[in-house]
C-alpha cells in the first residue's frame, strides 16, 4: 500500500508526532510512505511542476538499492537487514524539512521546489516529536472546497500510484476528508471520461482508503475526548494562568483572560478547573442574557459579579475569570473580555486587566500526552488503513479515556456539526449532551469547586466528618484533589479533616477542619500540602481505630499509591474488630510510578512524564551536540516500568529496560549491536544522540553506572556514552494541567461515593435490627475562610455499623474506557504485592516497550 499523510487546518502540537508515527508504523508494515505538504493544498497542486523539471534532468529521485523491493505487499513481514528496510532509514538525505528554507533539500538533488507530494523514509521523521506545530505544512485550502480542486487532488494522488490517505486535522479537515472519500467514484469517473487516468489506474484507484486523525487544539471534535493538540494548549494556557496569579495575588487584581475556542469551550473549561478560576464563559452553556441588552437588571453580569463578590469578601485577593474567543450569552449575544473587563471595574471596582493568550496557546514543545497518543493513535490509523475494504466506513482515530478508538468518521462528523446547529438554535441542553461525559462532568466540578455556596447542602443526618489523608511519595494533583474534596464538603455541609503527615499525624491529632480559602491555591502546587509518609495502620491498628473514634470520622479519603492501596486493606480487615473502621473509605491512586493494580492511571503519572520529557529534550539536545552520544537515563518507578516505557515512547527513546522485563546478558549483547549497527547506518556527519531509559529497579547488578561504561567500551569510534539520574525531579514541581483536571474529576466521584455508601450504610442499619447504633450528636464547622466571620453551625450525625458492605472500602480506578469502583478486598488477587504493582498491567499488554523498539527499528535491524 502506498500511504501519504498531510495535516490540515490550524496547526497543533502532536501533529509532527503523528506523522512520525504513521510513517514509521506503515513501513514496518511494508508500506510505501508519502508525505503531503501544505494540507488539501498541496494534494491540489501536486507535483507538476517538479515533474517538469525532472523531464530536464535538473533533480533527480533517489535510487533504491539493488534488490529492494518497491512495493511490499501488506502482510509482508521484514527481516532484520531486509534491503527495503535499510533503504526506508536511508532513504531521506537527512531531515527533509528542517533546513529552515522548506523548499529546497540540503543536497540540492532532492528539490522540494514545485513538489507536494513526497515521498518518504525512516530518518526523514527521526526526532520529529520534540517540535511544535507541523514540520510538513498545513493551509486552509479554497480550492480544495470546490469539486475541481478535488478533481485535480484525486489525480496527483492517482499520478503517484497512492491509494490510502491519513487526514489530520479538525472538524473542517476531517468534513473535507468525508466529501472527498464519498465524491472519489465519481471523480475518477470524471478523470477517465476527460482520459487523464486510464482503464487500468481506475480499477487500482477504485477504492480511496482514508482516516482521520484530530489534530486540532479546540478540542471540538465529537466521539473523541481529546484531540491532538489540546492538552499542549491546556499546558500554555495554564502556565499563563500560574504566572497571572502571584502578580494577581500581589497587587489584589482581577484578570480576564480571553482563550481560543470559538464554538467549543473546552480550552475555557479546563483551564478554569486547572487553573482555580472564579468565573468561565463557555458557549455550551451560556449565562443569561446580558443586561446591556435586556435592561434592568438580572443579567449574567450580576450572576458574575456576585460570585466574585462573595469570594472577595471572605478575602480571596485574586480574582481570574477566562472567556472562550466564542463565548456568548443565552440569546448569543457575544461575551468580550473587554467588557467583563469594565464589569467588574465599574461594579466591583477592581482593579482588572486583560490578557489575551492568541497564538501562544498554539505553540510550543508538545507535552507528553501530545507526543504519546498522537504515536498510538498513528499506530492505530494504519492498522485501519490495512484492514479497510470497500465495505467498511472511513474511520476516525480517537481517545476515550484511556483507550484508543475507532470510529465512523462521519458519524463524528455529522455529530460535531449537531452541537453548532444546537447552538446556534439556542439549544444548549443538547449542545452538552453531545459533549463526552468528561466534559459535562467537568462543568459541574468547576462549579462544585469554584462557587461559595451552600445551596446544595444535604439533609443534616446525612452530614459526614470526611478525613482526607495524603499516603507515600509526593504526586502532581494531590494538593488539586485535596482542594475538590474540601470544597465539596463545604458545599454538601460535610466537614472536612486534613489529617497531617498521614497515620504517625493521626496518632499525634495532626488533623485540622481544612477551609475554603485555605485551600485555594492548591490547584498549583506541587508536593504535599498535608504532609505524607509511608507508615501503614498496622504500626499500631488499635490506637489508629481510636483516633478514628476521637475524631468522629464517618468518611476517609485516601490520595496516595500502593502504601494507600495496602493501608486501605488494613482498615477494611480492621473492620472486624474495630467498629470505627467501619464507614465508607475510598483510595485515589497517585503515585508517579502509577503502580496501583487494576487502574490505567494514577494522579501524579502525568506530571511526571512532564518532567521526564523535559529533562530528556534536554538532554537529547546534548547529546546531539556531540553528534554520536549515547545517554543513559536513570528514571524513578519502583518495581513498575510504567514511567520508563512511556517516558520512552514519549521521547523516542533506543532502548528501555524495566523492572518487568529485567536486563540479562543476552538482552545487552542484542542491545550493543543494534547501537553498532545503527550509528553505521547514520549518515555521516549527521548522526543524532540517542537515549537509553532505564528503570532504576530494572537490574541489580546491570546498574546504570555499567551499562553506561559498557556502552562506551563497546562503542568504539561510533558513539560514546553518557548517564543522567533524574531521581526526584520526575515528581515534578507543578502538577501538570492533566493531573489537575483529573484530580479534580476523580476526588468529586470519590466524594460522592463516600456519599452514597454512607447512605446506603445508614439506610441498612435503620431497616437492621442487627445494626449496632452508635449514633454521635456531634458538632462540625463549615469552614469558608479564615477570620471572615461566615462560620456556620451544622448539625452532624454517623452511625456504626455490624454489617458493612466490602464495596464500601474501594479504589477508583479507570480500565480502559471507563470508570470502574473496585473493592479494595477484590484488588488483592490483581495485586503482586511483594513487587508493589498490578499482575496485569494495560501497557505491558498492549506491548509499548515492543513498540517503543519497532519505533526505532531495533527488531529489524538486530532481531
Ligand atoms: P481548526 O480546528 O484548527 O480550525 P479545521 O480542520 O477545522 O482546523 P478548517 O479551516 O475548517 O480547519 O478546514 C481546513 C481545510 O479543510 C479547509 O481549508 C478546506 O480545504 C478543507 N475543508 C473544510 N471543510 C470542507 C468541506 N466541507 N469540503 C471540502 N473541504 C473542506
Amino acid at each position: 500500500m502506498k500511504i501519504a499523510i498531510l495535516t490540515s487546518g490550524g496547526d497543533s502540537a502532536g501533529m509532527n508526532a503523528v506523522v512520525r508515527s504513521v510513517v514509521k508504523a506503515a513501513i514496518l508494515k511494508g508500506c510505501e510512505t508519502w508525505i503531503v505538504r501544505e494540507g488539501y493544498e498541496g494534494l491540489v497542486r501536486g507535483n507538476t511542476e517538479y515533474d517538469e523539471a525532472r523531464k530536464t534532468g535538473i533533480v533527480e529521485d533517489a535510487k533504491l538499492p539493488p534488490g529492494s523491493k518497491e512495493i511490499v505487499p501488506a502482510h509482508y513481514k521484514i527481516q532484520p537487514t531486509d534491503p527495503y528496510f535499510l533503504h526506508n532509514l536511508r532513504f531521506g538525505d537527512g531531515p527533509l524539512l528542517k533546513d529552515g528554507t522548506g523548499d529546497y533539500g540540503s543536497s540540492g538533488k532532492r528539490t522540494l521546489k514545485g513538489r507536494y507530494i513526497v515521498r518518504v523514509g525512516w530518518d526523514d521523521v527521526r526526532a520529529w516529536f520534540a517540535e511544535g506545530g507541523t514540520l510538513i505544512g498545513t493551509a486552509r485550502s479554497v480550492a480544495f472546497r470546490t469539486r475541481e480542486g478535488r478533481l485535480k487532488a484525486a489525480h496527483n494522488l492517482i499520478r503517484e500510484g497512492i491509494d490510502a490517505l491519513v487526514v489530520c486535522g479538525g472538524d473542517g479537515s476531517l468534513t473535507g476528508a468525508d466529501v472527498f472519500r464519498a465524491e472519489w467514484p465519481g471523480l475518477l469517473t470524471e478523470l477517465k471520461n476527460t482520459g487523464l487516468i486510464n482503464d487500468e489506474q481506475i480499477e487500482k484507484h477504485a477504492h480511496l482508503r482514508i482516516v482521520g486523525l484530530v489534530g486540532s487544539i479546540d478540542n471540538d471534535m465529537s466521539l473523541t475526548d481529546l484531540t491532538i493538540g489540546a492538552p499542549t494548549a491546556l499546558h500554555r494556557i495554564c502556565e499563563a494562568i500560574d504566572n497571572i496569579n502571584s502578580t494577581a495575588f500581589s497587587h489584589s487584581r482581577a484578570f480576564v483572560l480571553e482563550v481560543m475556542g470559538r464554538h467549543c469551550g473546552w480550552l475555557a473549561l479546563f483551564a478554569g478547573v486547572a487553573g482555580g478560576a472564579d468565573f468561565i464563559f463557555i458557549p455550551e452553556s451560556p449565562p443569561p442574557a446580558s443586561d446591556k441588552n435586556g435592561g434592568g437588571g438580572g443579567g449574567w453580569e450580576d450572576g458574575m459579579c456576585d460570585a466574585i463578590h462573595k469570594h472577595r469578601k471572605i478575602g480571596k485577593r485574586k480574582t481570574i475569570v477566562i472567556v472562550a474567543e466564542g463565548a456568548h450569552d443565552a440569546d448569543l449575544q457575544p461575551i468580550r473580555a473587554e467588557y467583563v473587563k469594565e464589569v467588574l471595574t465599574e461594579r466591583l471596582g477592581l482593579d482588572t486587566r486583560v490578557t489575551q493568550l492568541g497564538h501562544t496557546q498554539r505553540g510550543g514543545r508538545p507535552c507528553a500526552f501530545d507526543r504519546i497518543m498522537p504515536t498510538l493513535q498513528g499506530v492505530e490509523a494504519v492498522d485501519a488503513l490495512l484492514e479497510s475494504t470497500p465495505d467498511t466506513p472511513s474511520y476516525m482515530i480517537g481517545i476515550q479515556e484511556n483507550k484508543i478508538t475507532r470510529v465512523p468518521l462521519m458519524e463524528a462528523v455529522a455529530m460535531t456539526k449537531e452541537v453548532a446547529e444546537a447552538i446556534t438554535n439556542r439549544d444548549f441542553k443538547k449542545a452538552m449532551s453531545l459533549r463526552d461525559p468528561e466534559f459535562i462532568e467537568s462543568l459541574e466540578g468547576f462549579y462544585a469547586t469554584s462557587e461559595l455556596k451552600v445551596s446544595e447542602r444535604l439533609p443534616s443526618h446525612t452530614f459526614m466528618r470526611v478525613g482526607i489523608m495524603h499516603m507515600g511519595a509526593p504526586a502532581g494533583g494531590i494538593n488539586a484533589a485535596t482542594r475538590a474534596a474540601v470544597r465539596y464538603c463545604l458545599r454538601h455541609g460535610h466537614t472536612p479533616l486534613g489529617i497531617h503527615n498521614g497515620f504517625r499525624g493521626l496518632l499525634d491529632d495532626n488533623i485540622q477542619p481544612l477551609g475554603w480559602l485555605e485551600v485555594d491555591t492548591w490547584m498549583a502546587r506541587g508536593g504535599s500540602e498535608l504532609g505524607t509518609n509511608r507508615t501503614l495502620p498496622s504500626v499500631d491498628i488499635g490506637c489508629v481505630a481510636s483516633k478514628f473514634q476521637t475524631h468522629k470520622l464517618s468518611g476517609l479519603l485516601l490520595i496516595g499509591g500502593f502504601e494507600a492501596f495496602a493501608a486501605l486493606l488494613e482498615l477494611e480487615e480492621g473492620r472486624k474488630h474495630y467498629p470505627s473502621f467501619r464507614i465508607p473509605m475510598v483510595h485515589l491512586p497517585a503515585t508517579i510510578s502509577n503502580n496501583v493494580p487494576m487502574t490505567d492511571y494514577s494522579l501524579g503519572s502525568d506530571t511526571s512524564l512532564n518532567a521526564l520529557v523535559d529533562a530528556c529534550d534536554a538532554i537529547k539536545q546534548s547529546a546531539s551536540a556531540s553528534r554520536n552520544r549515547v545517554f543513559v537515563v536513570e528514571t524513578q518507578g519502583g518495581m513498575c516500568g510504567y514511567l520508563a516505557t512511556m517516558g520512552a515512547l514519549a521521547t523516542g527513546a533506543c532502548l528501555v529496560y524495566t523492572p518487568e522485563a529485567g536486563i540479562n546478558l543476552d538482552t545487552l549483547r542484542r542491545d550493543v549491536r543494534f547501537l553498532k549497527t545503527r550509528y553505521a547506518l547514520d549518515v555521516k556527519g549527521k548522526s543524532e544522540g540517542r537515549l537509553v531509559i532505564r528503570s532504576e529497579q530494572a537490574s541489580s547488578v546491570y546498574t546504570t553506572e555499567f551499562i553506561t561504561k559498557m556502552l562506551k567500551e563497546e562503542g568504539g569510534s561510533l558513539f560514546d556514552s553518557r548517564s543522567a539520574s533524574l531521581g526526584h525531579t520526575l515528581q515534578g514541581g507543578i502538577p501538570s494541567p492533566i493531573d489537575r483536571v483529573r484530580a479534580v474529576r476523580l476526588s468529586l466521584k470519590c466524594m460522592s461515593f463516600l456519599e452514597r455508601q454512607n447512605e446506603a450504610l445508614q439506610a441498612q442499619s435503620t431497616s437492621s435490627s442487627h445494626g449496632l447504633t452508635d449514633v454521635n450528636d456531634n458538632t462540625g464547622t463549615t469552614n469558608y475562610g479564615e477570620g471572615t466571620g461566615q462560620d456556620t453551625e451544622i448539625g452532624y450525625n454517623s452511625t456504626r455499623h455490624w454489617h458493612v458492605p466490602p464495596e464500601s472500602a474501594a479504589v477508583i480506578t479507570i480500565q480502559s474506557s471507563s470508570i470502574k469502583w473496585v473493592p479494595v478486598r477484590e484488588m488483592v488477587e490483581h495485586a503482586d504485592m511483594k513487587h508493589r504493582r498490578g499482575k496485569k498491567a494495560w501497557w505491558i499488554d498492549s506491548g509499548v516497550k515492543d513498540l517503543v523498539e519497532s519505533l526505532v527499528g531495533r527488531p529489524q535491524l538486530v532481531g
